[in-house]
């Protein structure tokens, strides 16, 4: 029995009529069908607005990043919900762990960026504060805060879930809530991901809706705090882009679409080398994972002529032993394309791409899908076609076959590789497989003009290498030019493109009230307890400490060598230092560090817990014997992650400022000490 799909928009589920029949890619049942109701997208707009924002609003950057980790969780927890309905889409269950688990990882991992690098308010301090004038009073800076908008994510349907998932993420942090609105083909399955993130009952009312069918009038009645993304085809992403109410009201629109992605086999490597083995099996992997139909396929080998026949060969070999067909049959290596629709139009595109030039492997070499019902399934067969003048051939750069499909060109020299490369007009992503660090050294910068990311394939990477086609949430996924232009994942970039940046003027004091940092020369509060003496709640920012004064002495310097074997000739050689541009015996810096603990330290046991390192050291004036020196230290910054000790004790993260002085109060080195303090309650 075929059920109903239903948009979940104002926190209710809408759909009792069907409407768009959607079919099972691998037997081609009619499976569901999309609903008939139309969505009221005003109603989306301002529920968003009116108790999404709000209610994102109520907690912290760090609270946000807490909840994405819980939704990670639970997420796995049901994960075997999703696998049961992911197999009708076509995908093996391998093909769905890079869509579910790929989808859940990207949730762990933007749980686990935020926890670290974001503050626990709404106001994101891109520092530090520079000085604009010459008496101290006026400085300048940068904040990142929620843009009170909306984000509409349009997706493609070859990750249902995983493309939701990683633009929800860095929205969610940023306290945009999100309205997703997949492929139609495959949305059966974002769908029960959205029923089961709303039973995790976690996300806080208005964070996400899901449209199901047509976006209508949506992006018609988008505002400048609003931002649009898409992935899918450039033909959708041009039209969608030229939209006049978007361009009119600046709606930010970030697209990634299609490439031709490229894997080059540089001249060094031969059939005898290891990486010859790594380029062929990437290749036949990325032709055959998710049936090719992966916005990072590699699309065009680009190979030595003196090693086509060796590559085609091998390449042959292994496409021979994909077993294709319905996922659950055992030993199925390669699955479906996600509709027939899709299995028409790859067809029809390698019909053109085989125009003037030679089928290596194709259906011909002997394909028959396993399974029950496959013959009406949505199957394409392993297909690589051959290119020996690719610098005069358009239609290999530009037709992109989105099915399990790739072409191989010859090259003449790493420049002529280099140049086939960039006439894909704007890449994704691109391998380069080579043993010689001078060739990477040669080649990566001029890849890196037009891909998005680029992986150098070796031996040594090759043991824990994520492959050419994972876009990984750490790291920058999109493409110049054909490829969009956009940038997603990155790390905290794709949480910093969710949020609006403002510079800000004014007094020291100001500017630290503002961004809930200390800032040099604003206000600070001395008192009698010691700052290290003061539990997390009650240490204030600008909570300073001016300590007494300790003059250097030459025993300090020889008994500091001592301890540390650090005998440099700048502390121990009169005659030598004398020829620096210091002219004489100067203090290690490592004992000035040391001493300015001692200086400010307060010893006894007490709330802080650890000191775990340092940031941004400066040694700005040399310490000679004889000078005085003494240190501000003030507290910057207070992180409250909601962390807990084995004990159950709270704690949270303070950045301490500490600024060294001389006896002529010239800075002599600053830093910041980060530490652990202890929870009252
Ligand atoms: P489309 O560009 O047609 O669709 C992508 C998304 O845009 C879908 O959600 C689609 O919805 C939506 N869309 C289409 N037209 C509009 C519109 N006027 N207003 C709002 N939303 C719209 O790509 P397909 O998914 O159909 O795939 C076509 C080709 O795109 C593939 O063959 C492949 O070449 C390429 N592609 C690239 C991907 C990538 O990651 N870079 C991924 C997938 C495909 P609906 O489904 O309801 O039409």
């Amino acid at each position: 029995m075929s059920t109903t799909l239903q948009s979940w928009i104002a926190g209710r589920w809408i759909g009792k009529e069907a409407a768009a029949p959607l079919h099972s890619a691998l037997n081609n049942a009619l499976i569901y069908y999309t609903h008939a109701e139309a969505i009221d997208f005003d109603e989306a707009l301002s529920y968003a607005r009116k108790t999404g924002v709000p209610a994102l609003m109520r907690l912290t950057f760090q609270q946000r990043a807490a909840r994405l980790k819980a939704l990670a969780q639970y997420l796995m927890g049901r994960k075997e919900e999703l696998y049961a309905i992911s197999h009708q889409t076509g995908a093996t269950r391998a093909d769905s762990w890079i869509d579910i688990e790929g989808g859940a990882g990207t949730l762990f991992a933007y749980a686990s960026m935020g926890s670290r690098e974001l503050p626990s308010s709404n106001v994101l301090h891109e520092g530090p504060a520079m000085a604009l004038g010459k008496n101290g009073g006026f400085a300048g800076t940068h904040i990142l805060v929620p843009r009170g908008g909306v984000a509409v994510h349009i997706n493609a349907f070859n990750f249902p879930i995983w493309g939701l998932l990683e633009k929800f993420a860095p929205c969610f942090l940023a306290a945009m809530p999100c309205i997703g609105k997949p492929a139609t083909a495959t949305s059966y399955l974002t769908e029960a991901l959205v029923r089961i993130i709303n039973e995790s009952g976690l996300l806080p009312e208005g964070a996400l809706q899901l449209v199901i069918g047509s976006t209508g009038d949506l992006l018609d009645r988008l505002g400048g705090h609003d931002a649009v993304t898409f992935t899918g085809s450039a033909d959708t992403a041009a039209k969608l882009r030229a939209n006049r109410h978007l361009i009119a009201n600046s709606v930010p629109f970030t697209s990634e679409a299609d490439s031709l992605n490229c894997a080059i086999l540089a001249p060094d490597v031969t059939p005898d080398d290891a990486e010859f083995d790594l380029f062929v099996k990437e290749v036949a992997r990325e032709m055959t994972a998710k049936a090719g139909q992966k916005c990072t396929a590699i699309r065009r080998i680009i190979v030595p002529e003196n090693m086509v026949d060796a590559v085609g060969t091998r390449l042959r070999e292994r496409l021979a032993k994909v077993s294709v067909g319905d996922p659950s049959v055992e030993g199925v290596r390669m699955g479906a394309l996600a509709s027939r629709d899709q299995q028409r139009d790859v067809a029809e595109r390698v019909e053109q791409l085989a125009r003037g030039n030679e089928v290596l492997y194709s259906a011909r070499d002997g394909f028959q899908p396993v399974g029950e019902g496959v013959s009406e399934g949505a199957f394409f067969a392993p297909t690589l076609l051959l290119c020996r003048d690719g610098m005069r051939n358009d239609a290999v750069h530009d037709i992109e076959a989105f099915g399990p499909v790739s072409t191989m060109i010859s090259y003449n020299g790493i420049d002529e590789a280099l140049a086939l490369a960039a006439r894909g007009k704007g890449s994704l992503v691109s391998t380069l497989v080579t043993r010689e660090p001078a060739i990477a050294a040669y080649a990566v910068p001029v890849a890196a003009a037009s891909h998005g990311r680029v992986l150098v394939l070796d031996k040594e990477a090759s043991v824990d290498s994520t492959g050419h086609g994972s876009p990984l949430p750490q790291l920058k996924h999109g493409g110049p030019g054909r490829a969009g232009g956009g940038e997603e994942l990155g790390g905290i970039r794709a949480v910093r493109h969710f949020l609006q940046r403002a510079a800000v003027q004014g007094s020291p004091t100001m500017l630290a009230a503002v961004t809930g940092e200390y800032v040099r020369g604003a206000a600070v509060q001395e008192g009698d307890v010691h700052p290290f003496r003061k539990y997390f709640e009650d240490l204030k920012i600008g909570d300073s400490l001016l300590t007494h004064r300790r003059t250097v002495s030459e025993a300090d310097i020889v008994n500091f060598g001592g301890v540390s074997g650090d005998y440099f000739y700048m502390h121990f050689d009169e005659v030598a230092a004398r020829d620096t541009q210091f002219g004489q015996r100067i203090a290690h810096g490592y004992f000035v560090l040391s001493a300015a603990a001692g200086l400010f330290v307060s010893p006894a046991p007490g709330p802080v817990l650890a000191n775990y390192g340092l940031d941004n050291l400066r040694f700005i004036t040399p310490v000679a014997i004889g000078d005085t020196i003494r240190a501000r230290l003030t507290c910057k910054r207070k992180v409250d992650r909601n962390r807990t000790d084995d004990k159950g004790v709270g704690q949270g993260v303070v950045a301490w400022d500490v600024q060294i002085t001389n006896q002529r109060d010239e800075l002599v080195a600053s830093y910041d000490i980060l530490t652990l303090v202890m929870k009252r309650t």
